[in-house]
């Protein structure tokens, strides 16, 4: 017999990334652009507090195929890195960084596996060779070229970017060709980057040309959608609401009603849940509510976040405490997530309670398409059935409504 404990290193941290730190591999989209957006932000943030006094120009993101090259390139106009920003944030985080981390929790896969903000490195799932060809915003920066193949050892030389910003280029590897489809990053970018505050842009519009859809010259931009949930409620009206609902869902019955959540302590959480109207052949759908963090998509099976009986509840959360790259297991087990859950859980049912006082007539009219919800919550939630004593109605021959009392 043999003991003996695996060493994990930087000299095998790769293959770690590309096998096991994430169950998805098309995350790396998601941490590319993200990364790209904060260093548009951050730009834009610089400017405005007078630290960065040159043009910000557009801060859009753009991110490009070339199937030839067997290239991805995901280019932004933010902040841009120096050498020395390049040794702190990407080469010092990833390569001792992650050696010390895994030193600290070998034996919790689960903390491995939440808290790896391995961010930048995901892209080596899909990728043989990655590229940052990149331009500080800083007076007299120079530009500045990282590269790595997969091996623990990069290269930095003299980059070639002359305007501001960051192009992050994947060589996409042989396992990974569906990453070079316009489509697929399409579909990718509808997914994950639909809300983010930049503009983001992939390929072109097409027109219906000589008997085919063809590339225009314009940029098409992805994300043209507003993310509700980040306004006052007050500025909103039932109107923007259900357009909101429409996009989200579309072909689908008005829901009854929403609530805008809205909270920064102790924990911070914005979005909207609808209500939706249950139809009689009514079946449990999963995926109804989608979660994200700081406007990126993150998933949309909840199981864990809101209590059970809420999945019937379609909308957004979104919530800078809920971990990004993690396990469900982790997640639930999260105490930041424990608390969300049991947040959610009193607004509705104060939601439903201000309903009810409001407009008993109203709330009976719908009661019929929100009894199962709360039933069903009432059965299986103990906080909830407390709080829904008061709002629950019961019909009689005559169908006239009563509450329990
Ligand atoms: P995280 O984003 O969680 O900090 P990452 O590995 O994704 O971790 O990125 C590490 C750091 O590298 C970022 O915090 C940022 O400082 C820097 N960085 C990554 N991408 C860019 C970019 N496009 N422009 C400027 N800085 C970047």
């Amino acid at each position: 017999m043999q003991k003996g404990t695996i060493g994990v290193t930087t000299e095998n941290i790769f293959p770690v990334i590309k096998k096991f730190l994430y169950s998805d591999h098309e995350i790396f989209l998601r941490e590319l652009v993200s990364n790209a957006v904060d260093a548009s932000q951050k730009i834009r943030t610089l400017s405005s507090f007078g630290e960065f006094k040159g043009q910000l120009g557009d801060l859009n993101v753009k991110v490009t195929v070339d199937k030839d090259a067997g290239t991805l390139t995901v280019s932004d106009h933010g902040i841009g890195m120096t050498a020395e920003d390049i040794d702190k944030y990407i080469n010092q985080i990833a390569f001792s960084g992650a050696e010390e981390f895994l030193e600290k929790y070998k034996d919790n896969a689960n903390a491995i596996i939440g808290h790896f903000g391995l961010g930048f490195y995901s892209a080596f799932m899909v990728a043989k060779k990655v590229e940052i060809n990149t331009l500080s915003y800083k007076d007299d920066a120079e530009p500045v070229r990282w590269s790595c193949d997969g091996s623990p050892e990069y290269e930095i030389t003299k980059g070639d970017r002359s305007v501001r910003g960051t192009d992050i280029i994947l060589y996409i590897d042989d396992d990974n060709k569906e990453f070079l489809e316009q489509a697929r990053i399409d579909t990718l970018l509808k997914k994950y980057c639909r809300f983010l505050p930049v503009p983001v842009i992939s390929g072109k519009e097409q027109e219906w040309k000589d008997g085919k859809m063809q590339d225009t010259d314009r940029d098409k931009v992805v994300n043209s959608m507003e993310p509700l949930w980040t306004k006052k409620p007050s500025d909103l009206k039932d109107e923007d609401y259900l357009a909101f609902y429409r996009e989200l869902y579309p072909g689908q019955d008005d829901p009854l009603f929403w609530i805008h959540l809205n909270v920064d302590y102790p924990f911070t959480l914005t979005g909207i849940l609808y209500f939706p109207k249950i139809k009689n052949n009514f079946e449990i759908t999963k995926n109804r509510i989608q979660l994200y963090c700081n406007q990126v998509f993150v998933t949309d099976s909840v199981e864990g976040v809101v209590p059970e009986f809420m999945m019937l509840l379609q909308g957004v959360i979104d919530s800078p405490d809920i971990p990004l790259n993690v396990s469900r297991s982790y997640l639930q087990s999260d105490t930041a997530v424990k608390k969300i859950s049991s947040y959610i859980t009193k607004k509705v049912a104060s939601r439903l309670e201000d309903i009810y006082k409001a407009d008993r007539a109203e709330f009976e009219k719908k009661w019929d398409d929100i009894k199962i919800f709360i039933e069903y919550g009432m059965l299986t939630d103990d906080k909830f059935r407390d709080a829904a004593m008061k709002i629950c109605l019961v019909k009689d021959t005559d169908k006239r409504y009563f509450t329990l009392q």
